[in-house]
């Protein structure tokens, strides 16, 4: 899409501190510098989010996750976690699919933290709503 910013990085319209790429997918820092190493991992098609992704592209896509996950393992970090956002109501401001990885350090400082509003439903009635069958 002409205005995607993801999209621009792919092109190399934007520049980006590449972490990662392959035929289908481009991993990289996020700008915001807050996590060390906090990367996203996007396709290389536009794609707005995890609702509109095909499951080859998400599987390619996820098995870049983990494929760095391992590396950032290696490296020396102590645990990644993995965040998507799926449209504006989750958070979800730039409407390219894209899955955040956190490298994470034992004791470091970095809180991924939600604070949704307090639950009023029993697990039961939740779960009733929104059990899905095979
Ligand atoms: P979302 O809230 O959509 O899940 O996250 C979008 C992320 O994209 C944000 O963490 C934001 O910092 C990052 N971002 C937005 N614009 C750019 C950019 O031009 N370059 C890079 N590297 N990251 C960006
Ligand atoms: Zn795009």
């Amino acid at each position: 899409m002409d205005t995607c910013i993801f999209c621009k990085i792919v092109k190399g319209e934007i520049p980006c501190y590449k972490i990662y790429e392959n035929k289908d997918v481009l991993a990289f820092l996020d700008i915001e510098n807050d996590v060390p190493g906090h990367t996203l991992i996007i396709p290389k098609k536009h794609l707005t989010d995890l609702d509109s992704c095909d499951e080859k592209t998400y599987q390619k896509v996820l098995s870049t996750a983990k494929k760095l996950t391992k590396h950032f393992l290696f490296l020396g970090f102590d645990g990644v976690n993995l965040v998507s956002n799926c449209k504006e109501a989750s958070g979800q401001i730039v409407q390219h699919f894209h899955i955040h990885l956190f490298p994470r350090k034992t004791n470091d400082e970095a809180k991924l933290t939600m604070q949704p509003a307090k639950q009023k439903e029993t697990l039961e009635t939740v779960a009733k709503k929104l059990r899905l069958e095979d």
